[in-house]
């Protein structure tokens, strides 16, 4: 029998193993506190659990457990690890230093299956999701490198969480919960690329994280050619569901716009933008797009980026220039598992 990951068990979840497994339902906080808060990655570290429980649960059970593969330092303080996991995966992390706290971006899948062209994760495909247990413990593993408290979580790594919804709704119970870590929704934003029946599932469930949508372009053409997720799920169809999310849940979403020199950087493109989502109260996150390999986009630049943020500004909507962390350590999301994968093809 495969060896299942103990460490994406929520709360609810160990104490229904206990009761399964004979033993008082208290052990389930106890272990819980272990893996959560106390960050051990090892079966004999809790020392308060009878030997017999801890040797049942290792035959079964593995903890989650990424070693660092690499990490590199940025100028401004962000750090990005390459995570190897314990089949041989390999994810990416980066931690970026904000005046609030520490954020860290998590990978939620071992590469995409979303196709966005000018993304580096999703060259080579899908490999497999993430377990709810691997995500928290990438945010285990830099708070355990740095000796640093992490405050602020971000789903906009590797993957698309709601490709993976079951696995990060765990994630987000266990890393929320009181008896862990205890990261408030309030401090985690969740990035999606559009995944509509899943922004309606997310929307059920109430949460009051931010979702971050990633929308990129305001029509179809531009965005089909930009995101093959768009002929699943029309711009139209997309913005629907953002105010049936803003509805349902009262919480603001807030838009990702990767700006591409001579795509969707425009002054006409802007007024569409402006046009589509204006009264909603959503804010526009704009960034230059990061170029990567066998990417056929170059960035907007700098002026350009002011220009149609103060087009947006103008037109009624709220806009801000993100600023761009860790570019001189290729901090865009999949391009350092892609050196790596590339390396060991040569190797
Ligand atoms: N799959 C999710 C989350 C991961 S990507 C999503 O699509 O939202 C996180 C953000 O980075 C998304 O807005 C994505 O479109 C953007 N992104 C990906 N590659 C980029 C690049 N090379 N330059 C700029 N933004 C990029």
């Amino acid at each position: 029998m495969e060896k299942q990951c103990l460490s994406s068990y929520t709360l609810q979840q160990l104490t229904a193993l206990m009761k399964e497994l004979g033993q008082p339902t208290f052990r389930a906080k106890q272990i819980f506190h272990w893996l959560h808060q106390k960050l051990v990655v090892d079966f004999s570290a809790m020392t308060d659990q009878p030997k017999a429980l801890l040797a049942k649960l290792e035959e079964r059970f593995y903890l989650a457990n990424p070693t660092i593969q690499r990490k590199q330092q940025s100028k401004d303080g962000t750090v990005k690890y390459l995570f190897r996991l314990a089949d041989g995966n390999c994810i990416e992390t980066v931690l970026m230093r904000y005046h609030y706290g520490n954020t860290v971006c998590v990978s939620t899948q071992v590469g995409c299956r979303m196709g966005c062209r000018f993304c580096a994760s999703t060259q080579a495909g899908r490999v497999r999701n993430l377990e709810a247990g691997e995500i928290a413990s990438e945010i285990y593993a830099v708070q355990k490198d740095t000796g640093e408290r992490v405050s602020h979580i971000v789903l906009m790594g590797i993957g698309e969480p709601l490709d993976n919804f079951e696995n990060v709704m765990d994630f987000l119970e266990i890393i929320s919960c009181a008896d862990g870590v205890n990261i408030g929704m309030r401090n985690i934003s969740l990035s999606t690329c559009g995944v509509v029946p899943q922004i309606d599932r997310l929307a059920e469930k109430k949460l009051q994280l931010t979702l971050s949508v990633s929308l990129h372009a305001p029509n179809n053409t531009m965005r089909s050619s930009m995101m093959p997720v768009n002929d699943a799920y029309s711009v139209e169809e997309l913005i629907d569901a953002c105010r049936r999310y803003q509805k349902t849940t009262g919480r603001r979403i807030s838009f990702e716009y990767s700006m591409v020199r001579g795509v969707n950087d425009t002054a006409e493109t802007a007024r569409q933008l402006a046009n589509l989502i204006r009264g909603m109260g959503a804010h526009v996150n704009l960034i230059p797009i990061n170029p990567v390999d066998g990417s056929p986009y170059s960035a907007s630049d700098a002026e350009n980026v002011k220009r149609f943020q103060s087009l947006l500004t103008q037109m009624g909507v709220n806009a801000t220039v993100r600023r761009r962390l860790g570019s001189d350590i290729s901090a865009a999301c999949g391009q350092l598992r892609r050196e790596e994968a590339t390396k060991e093809d040569k190797a």
